[in-house]
């Protein structure tokens, strides 16, 4: 439960949170913002917006309507920014996929600007490229901001999706220097990873050097929320008190 979740991440130190769509569903968002904000929480973001990409106008006219509704939410909600999964279509060509994501990005730029909710476009790891985002690189969203150009639009970056780019450092100090770098995910990546989805590790139990790459991006200017984002149907069976402590002593150890 989203009030559950509030006092407990309070509890450990947590200073914000980012909030998903589904998890306050019943609740809505105003009262999601208060019961966030009465626990000293603040809010980070709303998860999530996009999957812009479809084989058909109606299908891509449809996601522009949900993603709206997505940008008042956050704004409802007391949430700055709106992450974008910019999705993918295995019908749909790479290229022809990212031209519609920034076709669709554009036209959301002027909701964004009225309801002061910034949209930061989140490359996914290329094992997602089939069905999920066909922005897979820093490089790639680097790109689409610069053609959307708007203050309004910048990336997330998630250590699970871009640890392997040995583009990586470069593309970060690019992304601060052109004031795009808005949000900052943290996990580990397991070795073998068993499920696409939900088999994300705690930091310190996989190989991705978390603290380098945070460096990297306070390097590049980035001064947000250092957010932790596990997936994990492993780690969701556990005592959750128990994950949110075990959580507590890796973000120390090793974020
Ligand atoms: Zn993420």
């Amino acid at each position: 439960m989203f009030s559950d979740a509030v006092s407990r991440y309070a509890a450990i130190g947590a200073k914000g949170i980012t909030v998903w769509r589904s998890a306050i569903e019943g609740l809505g968002p105003t009262a999601a913002g208060r019961l966030a904000r009465d626990q000293g929480l603040a809010i980070v973001s709303l998860c999530r917006g996009g999957f812009f990409v479809s084989g058909s106008e109606e299908g891509r006219r449809k996601a522009i309507d949900d993603n709206r509704r997505c940008i008042e939410e956050a704004a409802t909600l007391g949430a700055p920014l709106v992450v974008l999964v910019c999705g993918a279509d295995p019908g749909v060509s790479l290229p022809e996929a990212r031209a519609q994501i920034e076709e669709s990005i554009s036209a959301l730029v002027p909701d964004a600007a009225a309801s002061g909710v910034r949209l930061a476009i989140e490359p996914l790891h290329p094992m997602y490229a089939g069905d999920r985002s066909a922005v897979n690189t820093l490089a790639q969203a680097r790109a689409i901001c610069s053609r959307v150009d708007s203050p309004w639009v910048g990336i997330a970056v998630d250590v699970y999706h871009t640890w392997w780019d040995e583009r990586l450092e470069g593309e970060l100090a690019a992304c601060g220097a052109e004031g795009r770098l808005f949000s900052f995910h943290i996990s580990d990546w397991l070795t073998p990873t068993r499920d696409l989805l939900e088999d994300r590790g705690i930091m310190g139990e996989g190989c991705i050097p978390i603290r380098e790459i945070r460096g990297w991006a306070e390097r590049a200017g980035f001064r947000g929320f250092i957010e932790v984002e596990i997936f994990s149907r492993r780690l969701w069976e556990m005592d959750q008190d128990t994950y949110l402590e075990r959580i507590a002593a890796a973000f120390l150890s090793h974020a």
